[in-house]
């Protein structure tokens, strides 16, 4: 049967090569053609002899899943669903601004923790990720534009997929997997604490995100039920310790969903909140209009006024537009459709 050659590394693989009687040389070049230049089967591997890819052919694969479904926006956004190789749905999206091309991954199929406000979370887990798994979603990203930036803000919880997610960082980063820089690569949680415990003690370079979009406990439990278990008070101290740990800046999402967290008294709480922590920056996201979820956008003055209170309270804060507002852009909501379909 043959086997997942992303599974390897180049070491293990410079070792069934020398079992082949091949020179290990050969393994870098595999690799390089998997990870940096996308080839998706062994066959284009030009530089290899006719016998060595028969080979390789015989006892690997590169990928197990292909894209079932695209979606191109007008500002460039592309959403793309995913069928793995059991069939199963994911979503990943290629999101391209200036001087970055950043591609949005999942780590989980679905997701257990029911957010209101993400289709993802409506139908439960059906199963975590594997790494090779996480990787494919980048080759298969990889083949348009290429993605300088990575952000596990997909479907899943990826600190609930720890050591997979941990296991295709490592392969992202590493020069002779995909080569992108550790502070080009962004975990976000809804606020897993152990969790953040345990990445702090990791000494990674990554860049960690919280999706925050509330920062009253009744109103964040209502939209995100993971707040019952882990409470602002318990999250922020977390956050707080991560910070002294690793010295590293933590980026807070919130989603302006206009008659939920947008008004005066929502501001006030989140510059409460947020003005103890050393090293923190918001990013504001007015939402995309969600029709089956009665989501919509506050209005642009609304926006601004939130904006300019967390700035004169010294925060450091970044509006962000919402992307792909013609395609179904918020996560989940395409494999939602294909599903109902
Ligand atoms: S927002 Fe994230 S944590 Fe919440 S349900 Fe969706 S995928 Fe899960």
């Amino acid at each position: 049967m043959q086997q997942d050659i992303k599974k390897l590394t180049v070491i293990e693989l410079q070792n069934i090569l020398k079992g082949w009687g091949a020179s290990v040389y050969h393994a870098k070049q595999v690799f390089n053609w998997i990870y940096k230049l996308g080839a998706r089967d062994f066959s284009a591997m030009s530089d290899l002899s006719a016998g060595l890819r028969i080979r390789l052919e015989e006892n690997f694969f590169i990928l197990g899943s292909g894209i079932a479904e695209q979606q191109d926006s007008v500002d460039g956004t592309q959403k793309f669903l995913i069928r793995l190789h059991d069939a199963s749905l994911i979503e990943a999206v290629v999101i391209p601004a200036e001087g970055r091309v950043t591609g949005c991954i999942s780590s989980q199929v679905g997701c257990k923790y029911a957010c209101t406000f993400c289709a993802s979370g409506q139908s439960g887990l059906k199963r975590n990720l594997t790494s090779t798994e996480i990787l494919e979603e980048i080759l298969l990203l990889n083949s348009g534009k290429k993605i300088t930036h990575i952000v596990f803000m997909g479907i899943g919880e990826p600190l609930d997929n720890y050591d997979e997610v941990l296991r295709a960082i490592r392969a992202i980063n590493s020069p002779d997997g995909i080569g992108i820089g550790a502070r080009r690569i962004t975990i976000s949680t809804c606020g897993v604490i152990p969790a953040i415990g345990k990445l702090a003690q990791e000494k990674l370079q990554i860049e960690l995100s919280i999706s925050l979009h509330a920062a009253d406990d009744l109103i964040r439990s209502q939209i995100m039920p993971v707040n019952k278990k882990y409470p602002l008070k318990a999250l922020m101290a977390a956050c707080q310790d991560y910070i002294k740990k690793t010295d590293r800046q933590i980026t807070f999402e919130y989603v302006l969903i206009k008659g939920l967290n947008s008004d005066l008294q929502s501001v006030k709480d989140l510059a409460k909140i947020l003005k103890p922590l050393r090293l923190a920056k918001v990013n504001l996201i007015p939402s995309n209009p969600i029709k089956e979820m009665n989501v919509q956008p506050p209005g642009k003055l609304e926006v601004l006024y939130f904006k300019d209170y967390l700035i004169k309270q010294g925060i450091q804060v970044t509006l962000r537009k919402s992307r792909g507002q013609d395609i179904d852009a918020a996560c989940g909501q395409l494999r939602l459709k294909y599903d109902k379909r």
